[in-house]
């Protein structure tokens, strides 16, 4: 079986193929000769991944699977959510959008948060999704250098570091985008 997962990040793709049994082959965006920028236009975490999963099996006609993530914070209503990777600029950069939460949040009791990560699956004409929520607070100053995005601040219920201080194979096991693909990754073996 051929599965298109609607990303070019090599370390995803790879990551995810290693999981699965040999007789499903994922092939990136590249492989199937899209090269183009799919638009993520949603105001949703889950509406982002169907745009993306959608577009490949309309116009390339493959199953196909999708992810998107946001990082949604309780005392600002859910925000910066959708817009995570661009909160504080089209530059979406990492240190510039947590300078922006952290300023947000300064006069603010209730750090919780949670990152949520939504996987569309598009597969004979049906279509699943599939959430993984990894709860956590918003600390107040950057600890660690592992890891990307908001991973400095955001320290996960149960931990007493940042996953930013904790190891990949670690982050893997309770984060949300782990534990979406998990539930993938059971749907497929079926
Ligand atoms: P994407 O949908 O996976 O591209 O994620 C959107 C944005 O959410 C990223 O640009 C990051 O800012 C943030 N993000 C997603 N996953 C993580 C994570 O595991 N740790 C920290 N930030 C993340």
């Amino acid at each position: 079986m051929q599965l298109v997962f609607a990303s070019n990040n090599k370390n995803k793709i790879q990551e995810i193929q290693s999981m699965l049994p040999s007789n499903i082959k994922i092939m990136s965006l590249e492989d199937i000769g899209c090269f183009v920028d799919i638009p993520e236009t949603s105001d949703t975490i889950e509406g982002n991944a169907i745009l993306k999963a959608n577009y490949v099996t309309q116009k390339y006609g493959y199953d196909c699977f999708a992810d998107d993530t946001g990082l949604e914070v309780e005392a600002l209503n859910g925000e910066p959510g959708v817009f995570s990777a661009r909160y504080a600029g089209l530059q979406k950069n990492a240190d510039d959008n947590m300078n922006k939460l952290l300023l947000e949040l300064e006069s603010k009791n209730n750090r919780n948060a949670q990152f949520k990560t939504v996987i569309c699956l598009n597969i004979n004409k049906e279509q699943y999704l599939f959430t993984g929520i990894a709860a956590g607070e918003i600390i107040k100053e950057k600890t660690g250098n592992q890891g990307f995005g908001y991973d400095p601040i955001f320290k996960p219920e149960g931990y007493q570091h940042t996953f930013a201080q904790i190891s990949g194979e670690i982050k893997n096991k309770i984060s949300h985008r782990g534990k979406a693909t998990q539930l993938l990754l059971e749907f497929l073996k079926k």
